[in-house]
């Protein structure tokens, strides 16, 4: 899938620096280097982040990840997964508020086979979603423009995770903590 994108993209992570360290996990890294803006982690709990889509498939594309590395959705404990949940829900929220989507996409791509590009460390993406707006995923679709800047999206969002409950304000360029 080609992607269109406008000059204020964020540069935090060049795929290249990934593809030249295979046995290091994007998703582990991202969270252990920078706890914030920089990585685009907008929002956290204890045992799970939200950070921006680098290739986002829609202004607003989020991804809900464990702190825990795993590649296994079973194999979270209650608690993981009740603070994964939480923290979708309030990714959904905010979302909800900052851009009014019609609709979403949220799921999992568990497994080699799935087409995910990440398999050995699972996450929720979440897709908001317009009438009118291109397919699901690039499987059906070759070009898109992604309109939203992601420093935008990133400022929009942290001040939606700021205003919910149960939330403190570390400041702008650090994520939001979730403290319930
Ligand atoms: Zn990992």
């Amino acid at each position: 899938m080609d992607q269109i994108f406008t000059p204020w993209r964020m540069e935090w992570i060049s795929r290249q620096e990934w593809e030249d360290a295979p046995n290091r996990c994007v998703f582990c890294e991202i969270y252990k280097k920078k706890k914030g803006r920089e990585v685009g982690i907008i929002a956290e709990n204890e045992y799970a982040y939200v950070v921006l889509n680098n290739y986002p498939y829609n202004p607003g594309h989020v991804m809900v990840i464990p702190k825990e590395h795993t590649g296994s959705y079973s194999d979270l404990s209650e608690k993981m997964l009740f603070a994964h949940t939480r923290l979708k829900v309030r990714a959904l929220r905010a979302l909800e508020t900052a851009f009014n989507p019609h609709g979403f996409n949220t799921g999992l791509n568990l497994g080699k086979g799935s087409g995910g590009s990440i398999n050995d460390h699972m996450h929720t993406h979440i897709v908001p979603r317009w009438e009118g707006d291109t397919n699901f995923m690039p499987l059906l679709s070759d070009t898109k423009i992604v309109i939203e800047g992601l420093q935008e999206t990133y400022q929009k969002l942290h001040e939606e995770f700021v205003l919910q409950e149960g939330t403190e304000d570390r400041g702008e360029d650090r994520s939001v903590w979730i403290f319930e």
